[in-house]
């Protein structure tokens, strides 16, 4: 086996157990939301994720190191399309069931995900732990839920690393980028936490159980790994994909999470900061 594809698992590892299980760890001490700063972080890491997706990756897809002339732009394009189709698809369905599986465990409990979030934030919460019984089993359901979506994540990371040496390995956007997932994996911890430790689990527990949501990145990471090795047009095929995934986690998932949570212009001038920090860290 590969030495980088080891280092690449060893990041990912990172950015999937221990970012997701830092959510757990952190909801475990969680008293009361600042809703404001959770919002800033999601868009600021949205921009720089903008910034790692055009300026670096999509940039290695048409100016490949090994071709003398740019890529083929329909693969780009299609790539970026089918990565955001995918992925949104994904987690539509995973929505959708989540929504399902939670409106069934009780008729006077949240019906949807948004609902879920927005319940957890509520100091209500904390006041009638012995009343969030049933809450554990959405958390568990939580808990799959964020399992599966993490695996697109981790195909990102694995593809971003396709021709990097050692020497590269903690600079550039594959490293901004597994640094920028590992981030947005704390407040994703926190869902699935919240709810278990809400519903009666044990804190050490739930964090464990936390973590182990955000193993599938590991196995995404190696799947994209082994893709984007399989020669230049796959190459170009799976890191416009993950460039198309990425989009979808920028404009599916923290533009909206964060203006939903402070709803005011403040979150996309965060996210014009991120995109130039993150321009910043590409090029310097
Ligand atoms: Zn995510």
């Amino acid at each position: 086996m590969d030495n980088i594809l080891l280092w690449v698992l060893l990041i990912t590892f990172i950015a999937g157990f221990c970012g997701t299980g830092l959510g757990g760890v952190v909801s475990s001490f969680f008293k009361k939301d600042s809703k404001k700063t959770v919002s800033l972080l999601l868009s600021f890491a949205g921009g720089v994720m903008l910034a790692v997706v055009c300026f670096d990756l999509i940039f290695d897809v048409i100016f490949p190191e090994n071709m003398s002339g740019p890529q083929n732009l329909s693969i780009v394009v299609s790539g970026i399309i089918l990565g955001y189709a995918i992925v949104a698809l994904l987690n539509y369905l995973i929505d959708l069931h989540t929504n399902i599986e939670i409106s069934h465990i009780d008729e006077s409990h949240p019906k949807t995900a948004d609902d879920l979030d927005e319940l957890i934030h509520s100091d209500h919460y904390y006041k009638h732990k012995e009343e969030n019984k049933h809450l554990f089993v959405a958390g568990i359901i939580m808990a799959t839920a964020i399992a599966l979506h993490n695996l697109p994540e981790g195909i990102a990371i694995g593809v971003a690393y396709v021709q990097k040496d050692v020497e590269n390995l903690w600079t550039g956007g594959a490293f901004i980028l597994s640094v920028i997932i590992a981030l947005h994996n704390i407040p994703e911890g926190m869902a699935v936490a919240v709810p278990l430790i809400a519903g009666g689990m044990s804190k050490k527990k739930a964090v464990l159980i936390t973590a182990l949501s955000g193993l599938p990145t590991v196995l995404g990471a190696f799947i994209g790994y082994m893709l984007g090795s399989m020669g230049t047009l796959w190459h170009a095929l799976s890191l416009s994909f993950a460039s198309g995934a990425m989009l979808y986690v920028v404009f599916g998932e923290l533009v909206p999470e964060s203006i939903l949570m402070w709803k005011s212009k403040v979150p996309s001038f965060a996210i014009i900061i991120g995109m130039i920090c993150g321009l910043i860290i590409i090029f310097i």
